[in-house]
């Protein structure tokens, strides 16, 4: 059975970022894992007004688990960093974590952000960095067998909908996922995090009060490392092929 873990900083991250293709895997009876590194106590909050911290991460955790049970992920790591300073935090301490995962778990498949981040948050950037890093240091202990591939995640459409612009992507795109019959999975787990509804809205307007129409039928790739050896990306030529992770 294929194992895919997918590394986050923030809940909904998960959601944005491939929703659709966690469900899709759950479906072809893939198992998935979560890991979401910080609890989010930073969020920009939208109807919700939650001063204290640690409040809105008990807050957050419970709609992250909400949306890991829509998408059907069978395995939630909150390793519950503090949010927005991971670059403050240990580095190699976090490496270490995200290793100890893959090593324990033995994924085939490890998705992370790229290293711009899509928005560029500092947060996105490290957690790249990190998973990259925990990668190549779990294929030491591992057998080349059980070496994973990594995947960077992007979001193209990310900014359709908002007047600002983010980061040029870092990688080309090297494969897309329909995830066309999944849509309805990722709209719900993108509504279960009600307290982002100011993040979910500047993405994909309509979702948080239930319009799906926005949400289009693929989420995005780039495979990045496989067989222990990174994979030079190179932008497809003519259109960018489905693939499945
Ligand atoms: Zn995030």
């Amino acid at each position: 059975m294929k194992k895919v873990m997918v590394v986050f900083p923030h809940p909904d991250d998960e959601s944005f970022a491939c929703g659709g293709t966690l469900a899709k895997c759950r479906d072809a009876s893939q198992m998935t894992c979560l890991v979401c590194v910080t609890s989010g106590c930073k969020g920009r909050t939208g109807p919700f007004e939650i001063d204290c911290g640690e409040k809105l991460a008990r807050h957050r955790e419970q709609e992250l688990e909400r949306a890991a049970e829509v998408l059907g992920i069978d395995r939630l790591d909150l390793f519950r960093y503090p949010d927005g300073s991971l670059v403050q935090t240990n580095f190699d301490e976090l490496v270490g974590r995200i290793r100890e995962t893959i090593v324990q778990w033995k994924p085939d498949v490890v998705v992370t952000f790229p290293p711009d981040g899509v928005t560029g948050h500092p947060d996105h950037i490290v957690t790249c960095k990190a998973t990259t890093r925990a990668v190549e240091l779990a294929e030491e202990v591992l057998s080349a067998k059980e070496y994973p591939d990594l995947y960077y995640v992007s979001i193209p459409h990310y900014y359709d909908h908002c007047p600002d612009r983010g980061p040029q992507p870092a990688v080309p795109i090297t494969g897309k996922v329909d995830i066309t019959s999944y849509r309805l999975q990722k709209g719900e787990a993108l509504r279960a995090h009600q307290s982002q509804s100011y993040s979910v809205n500047r993405a994909y307007p309509g979702v948080i009060d239930g319009d799906f129409g926005v949400i289009g039928c693929y989420e995005y790739y780039t495979l990045i490392r496989s067989g222990g050896k990174r994979v030079e990306p190179l932008p497809s030529e003519t259109e960018i092929p489905v693939i499945e992770l």
